[in-house]
């Protein structure tokens, strides 16, 4: 993970862990732990997700969702720089800039942003206009969520950016780049990766390890020959071959569909049964090795349900 940080640290911008879901169902306290010292600051998704954080760390902490009003002197008190999409929450930060004597910075997703916490570029220049003056700095910032909409939805976040420079508000920074697009040089002004850290590349360049370690030990052996079947269905096992049973399985958030992959015959609820026509201790199902974009593609699903099924 360490070496994963460092290489989008080498793009030349500062890296954003984005820690969401309990650090991808990895344990936040755990991924903090062996990060914190190579990270700018983290991402979460809620003020649910701030609070357990700020436990783990003292690194700043922006929310991805807008924060309930009420809370955003709290949030901001703490070192959060909560994500903002309607006017009582600017009222909310200049009332705590106020009484604090200090600017106090928050952040404005435009659409594309993320579904769920945006405004739209066509009202940037009245949201512009309304942060203007107030003590209140504002990190501009979107989600590229497909890459066939990818050029449009930088075009029209630079727009919303500029009514937002054009209505005087005081932009502290704009971030557009996840995993996927940290290598692409969008304007940016810092990374937010979530993924890459487990070594997902999402189609990106930075040259990363999978992080993620899955083995599981060796219950039982077949001998060459000594079964024909695997698993509960009608597997047939190759003449000739030995079979090796791994307690491991669906039930412990081993994908089912791994089966077919690398000798696996089949993936039950808590065993899975494999070739292996000598007895062996244990067997990694993802090590260092493995490619964690060529397996979730394999298995038909995206990388991030990947790792966090995985994390099971
Ligand atoms: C989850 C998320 C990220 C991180 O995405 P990865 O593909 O895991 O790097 C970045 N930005 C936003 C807004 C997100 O919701």
């Amino acid at each position: 993970m360490r070496a994963n940080v460092r290489a989008y640290a080498a793009f030349g911008a500062p890296v954003a862990a984005v820690v969401k879901n309990n650090a991808y169902g990895w344990g936040v306290a755990r991924v903090v732990r062996e990060i914190d010292d190579l990270i700018e600051s983290y991402f979460v998704a809620d003020e649910a997700e701030f609070w357990t954080l700020r436990m783990c760390t003292r690194r700043p902490i922006r929310l991805l969702a807008p924060a309930a009003p009420q809370h955003i002197a709290e949030i901001c008190a703490r070192g959060g720089i909560p994500n903002i999409a309607a006017r009582d929450g600017v009222a909310a930060a200049a009332a705590f800039a106020a009484t604090a004597g200090r600017a106090v910075t928050i952040r404005v997703g435009i659409i594309d942003a993320a579904g769920w916490s945006g405004i739209a570029a066509a009202d940037a220049a009245a949201f512009g206009a309304m942060c203007a003056g107030l003590g209140v700095r504002v990190e501009l910032w979107t989600h590229i969520t497909s890459a066939a909409r990818a050029a449009a939805a930088v075009q029209t976040f630079e727009r919303g950016v500029g009514a937002f420079r054009a209505a005087r508000a005081d932009v502290a920074g704009i971030d557009i780049a996840s995993t996927a697009w940290a290598p692409a040089r969008l304007p940016a002004n810092r990374v937010r990766i979530g993924a890459g850290i487990f070594g997902a590349r999402l189609g990106g360049n930075a040259v990363t390890t999978c992080a993620i370690r899955v083995d599981a030990p060796a219950v039982a052996w077949f001998a060459p020959g000594a079964i024909g079947w695997a698993g509960y269905g009608d597997t047939a096992v190759p003449p000739g071959r030995g079979v090796v049973v791994l307690r491991c399985g669906y039930g412990d958030g081993l994908p089912k569909k791994l089966a077919g992959d690398d000798d696996i015959l089949s993936v039950g609820m808590q065993y899975t049964s494999r070739l292996a026509d000598r007895p062996m201790n244990e067997y990694a199902f993802i090590d260092d090795r493995s490619d964690l974009d060529a397996l979730a593609h394999r298995l038909h699903v995206e990388p991030h349900e990947l790792i966090t099924g995985l994390a099971q």
